[in-house]
């Protein structure tokens, strides 16, 4: 390390920080569409964006809707444990509601957010 080799090093830390803000500003984009096409409407969209997607855009909080008591809870998706590539929909099976037991329906994703609702989203 020395002045001849600060201006590489310099650079390529910019290049790393560059290439980071670009990744994360197309997560945020892919997660906006997502979310855009949940509030279109009931149904699921065909795609769903990969919990690393959801964790590099800065929206770890995956909000969901019992459709039979009309609870809506929060999942910090940075407290799940598969992997990073598997879809924030397959979560969906695993979110039935406590409250309506096993008859509970499916289960509504309503979307990703950056902060918990109930935090002051
Ligand atoms: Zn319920």
């Amino acid at each position: 390390m020395g002045v001849r080799d600060r201006i590489p090093r310099m650079m390529a830390r910019a290049a790393s920080r560059a290439e980071a803000h670009a990744e994360r500003e197309r997560a945020r984009t892919i997660i906006a569409r997502w979310n855009a096409a949940l509030a279109a409407g009931p149904d699921l969209p065909l795609w769903s964006p990969s919990l690393r997607g959801a964790l590099v855009a800065g929206t770890p909080w995956l909000e969901v809707l019992c459709p039979a008591c009309a609870t809506i809870g929060t999942v910090d998706l940075r407290r799940i444990d598969r992997h990073p590539e598997a879809a924030v929909a397959s979560l969906v099976l695993g979110l039935s509601c406590s409250r309506c037991g096993p008859a509970a329906p499916m289960p509504r994703l309503l979307g990703l957010h950056t902060m918990a609702p109930t935090s002051g989203r």
